[in-house]
């Protein structure tokens, strides 16, 4: 049976530049320690002799580069050792950008391009590894006291937030292997949708938001500016995908493009960055322990994350349940336009009159269990232009009566000082 008991600990000896994989167990939790050695995981080093509690179905690996003792207690769906990895070729583009970090610094801050650290963008298919590499840059950056901003343009699946957003972080600590990167000050805009294609101009439109608002912190930071940001982008990279590739490296000026286990793209992206003579594109081999995941897979991770947004990846946030009048709550849609879908409008027509347009919403069983985003914004207008405070998901709503009981129920948890929570199929945007 899949439950941990004593009888279930095993030891594993890893040799030199080698990992162990570990699927956990769809049901239980995996508990795993350091017995001797040092081991890391995805860049982020283990304390001796700590266990380690890891939630189910978490797919990672524990890599060595001088040889370790693991002990492990719990099941696993698999658990195997590799001595074939490409750390070695990934620990080098680290050391590639610690110099140029260590350039940055020393630079006179007047010098607004050679103050500059690596602005690093990482890009491949999906399942390639884009999160785990972005994660080992941005951990080992942090190890050796850097502060690194960590942007995810990845609607899909969210590394940072809930599904349906972009985001960017400070990474001040190696990123916690249970925890994953922190949620205390994110910059965060919602999109909406988990796929951009849904509406390409929006998505375009957040990215600029977001390269801006990052480009003012660095004008004002000399430290997380030497520091750089590493981007992890989308899967997506044919057609439109590929576009918003070279709009994403454009847009944050990104100068080190890596491309994971996909020769087309190196190649294409290589023949553009010709005329950037100031952009290094570089390709690196796909690790073999990364999982591919299926469009079944994927929806349910982004249900989990969801979920673990409200009530914590240990089930250890309660959420409040509150209830708000209509008339407390401005609900808009971004592109909103007419909703009438693409097969009843006449061929060629475009059923989105201007997909930035922000439309208000009624508040009606529509919105039942959505994912809303509460805006800083203060008037409709601003909505485009602002990130996101956090998320309401909606469990209820009264329309008994159409004077009195006008209520929507809602559910929110307040995670360090914050409403933080989930998403909709649509995008829509709630503005207090
Ligand atoms: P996406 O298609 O969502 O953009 P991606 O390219 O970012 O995916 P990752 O999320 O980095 O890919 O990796 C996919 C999965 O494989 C993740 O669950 C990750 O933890 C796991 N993984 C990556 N590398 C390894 C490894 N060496 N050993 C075991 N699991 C790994």
């Amino acid at each position: 049976s899949g439950s941990a008991s004593g009888s279930t600990i095993k030891q594993v000896k890893l040799e030199r530049e080698s990992e162990l994989r570990i699927e956990v167990d769809s049901e239980t939790p995996l508990k795993l320690r350091l017995l001797n050695g040092s081991a890391e995981i995805f860049g982020s080093e283990l304390a001796p002799e700590i266990w380690l509690t890891f939630p189910p179905r978490l797919k990672f690996a524990v890599f060595t580069w001088y040889g370790a003792t693991l002990e492990m207690d719990g099941a696993t769906e698999t658990d195997y050792t590799a001595d074939e990895t490409p750390m070695v070729s990934y620990v080098n583009v680290h050391a590639v950008l610690e110099g140029r970090r260590n350039r940055a610094k020393a630079s006179s801050s007047n010098d607004s391009e050679a103050s500059q650290g690596p602005r690093v963008i990482v890009v491949g298919p999906t399942d390639s590894g884009k999160s785990t590499l972005s994660r080992m840059l941005l951990s080992w950056a942090a190890k050796q006291g850097w502060k690194p901003t960590c942007v995810d343009l990845d609607i899909g699946q969210g590394s940072i937030t809930v599904p349906g957003c972009i985001a960017a972080t400070p990474i001040e600590m190696p990123i916690d292997p249970v925890e994953g990167i922190p949620l205390e000050m994110p910059l965060v805009y919602f999109y909406g949708h988990t796929t951009p294609s849904n509406n390409v101009d929006l998505y375009k439109a957040l990215v600029n938001e977001l390269a801006q608002l990052l480009e003012t912190q660095f004008a004002r930071n000399a430290e997380s500016r030497a520091a750089g940001m590493v981007i992890n982008t989308m899967g997506w990279i044919e057609g439109t995908g590929y576009e918003l590739l070279l709009h994403a490296i454009d847009t944050f000026k990104a100068n080190v493009v890596l491309v994971l286990g996909q020769e087309k793209l190196f190649s294409m992206l290589k023949a553009v960055a010709k005329s950037k003579p100031n952009v290094d594109v570089v390709k690196l081999q796909k690790s073999g322990g990364v999982v591919s995941r299926n469009a079944k897979f994927r929806q349910k991770a982004r249900g989990y994350k969801i979920r673990e947004y409200f009530y914590g990846l240990a089930n250890d946030l309660s959420p409040h349940s509150n209830i708000a009048n209509f008339s407390d709550l401005l609900v808009y849609r971004i592109g909103g336009g007419p909703q009438a879908p693409r097969s009843a409008l006449p061929i060629g027509a475009d059923p989105v009159a201007n997909p930035l347009r922000v439309t208000p919403v009624n508040i009606d069983r529509d919105l039942l269990h959505m994912v809303l985003a509460v805006s800083y914004a203060k008037e409709p207008d601003q909505i485009l232009s602002s990130n996101v405070a956090g998320f309401i998901y909606v469990t209820d709503i009264d329309i008994q009566s159409a004077t009195t009981l006008q209520q929507s129920r809602w559910l929110c948890s307040v995670v360090s000082g914050k409403t933080v929570v989930a998403m909709a199929e649509k995008t829509v945007l709630c503005c207090k």
